[in-house]
């Protein structure tokens, strides 16, 4: 089969055939559709998350059928669309997994990082974790919402009832949340990196009530705050424009260093917290809701060979929505 293959850290990946990959016990074989890129692709890329599989294949928002059954799957049936998220598998035995917080399962494996992922003609992956897709959107549309829908789910919960909420780094995740968000009633004010005119014209289209610079104040205070960008100095800038009791949400998986901020800052029981992978239950409520909404996703369709051009526009912010992998 192709696969776009990664060796080490800061390599380009390389178009390789390596074998097709065959199902194990309780898993299914899966030709993929489509295979959105995530930021976490480029931190795994760049080195940033320690010890990934190597030689591997990335990707965690994998559209596709199910081509063959491993033995005792009963979940799937061959020719069912099918996708895999960033969360691979957990031990479901620890504290953490008995507690409905399996996202935090010390065991965890997670595709496109420990397990190979979605950059191929064919990947296999844990039917247990898998999720039978929602209709409505094509294979490339549905992409994003394996990982910057379900964990971008994850992070609007984690701000609570928040009525005005602001959103830093508006890419694939902050696209689909700022929808998720309007349904909900909340208004979302979106920040983007300084002089970013055509992303504040995106946010805006997907009903942004306002969009500005990362550095600048909003129009009136928020209630909380999601940072998506990974750029650290942007916590104590969240900070600053949240209420007292806000929350600022991180919800990416790697940042630069939070700079050192005035305790009067974070005083008034404003709260920072991070948000980490997804469990199962946030893929199922999420894809419930996506159709009501109803989300739509805004994607860049790239051929699989050139995964390495993807990642780069990801990395430079020439990307309006998601890129996502057609295979
Ligand atoms: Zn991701
Ligand atoms: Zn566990």
């Amino acid at each position: 089969m192709r696969a776009m293959l990664i060796d080490g850290p800061r390599r380009p990946l390389r178009l390789a055939d390596p074998p097709q990959p065959k199902p194990g016990p309780g898993q299914i074989l899966i030709q993929v559709k489509a295979c959105g890129v995530c930021r976490t692709d480029l931190h795994v890329a760049d080195g940033d998350l320690p010890n990934p599989k190597l030689p591997l294949v990335l990707g965690h928002e994998i559209v596709g059928t199910v081509a063959a059954l491993g033995t005792g799957v009963s979940r799937f049936r061959a020719g069912d669309r099918v996708g895999v998220p960033w969360l691979g598998w957990t031990c479901g035995e620890c504290g953490y997994c008995r507690g409905s917080r399996e996202n935090l399962c010390d065991k965890a494996t997670f595709t496109g990082y420990n397990l190979d992922g979605g950059y191929a003609e064919f990947t296999v992956a844990n039917a247990a974790f898998a999720f039978p897709l929602p209709e409505g959107l094509g294979d490339t549309e549905t992409a994003p919402l394996l990982c910057a829908g379900m964990i971008g789910y994850r992070t609007l919960v984690a701000t609570g009832p928040a009525e005005r909420l602001g959103i830093y780094g508006f890419g694939a995740a902050g696209h689909i949340v700022a929808q998720l968000a309007r349904h909900q009633g909340r208004r979302v004010f979106a920040f983007t990196r300084p002089g970013d005119a055509p992303a504040k014209q995106f946010a805006l289209d997907l009903g942004a009530v306002w969009a500005g610079d990362a550095d600048t104040a909003p129009p009136e205070p928020l209630d909380a705050a999601i940072i998506f960008a990974p750029v650290g100095l942007l916590v104590p800038a969240a900070l600053k424009v949240v209420v007292k009791g806000g929350t600022v949400v991180c919800g990416g998986i790697h940042m630069s260093d939070i700079p050192t901020l005035p305790y009067h800052l974070l005083w008034g029981e404003r709260v920072v917290r991070s948000v980490a992978n997804l469990t199962r239950r946030d893929g199922e409520e999420f894809l419930a809701l996506a159709p009501q909404v109803p989300v739509r996703t805004e994607v860049q369709p790239f051929p699989l060979a050139d995964a390495n051009e993807a990642l780069r526009r990801l990395r430079e912010g020439e990307l309006r929505g998601a890129a996502v992998l057609t295979v």
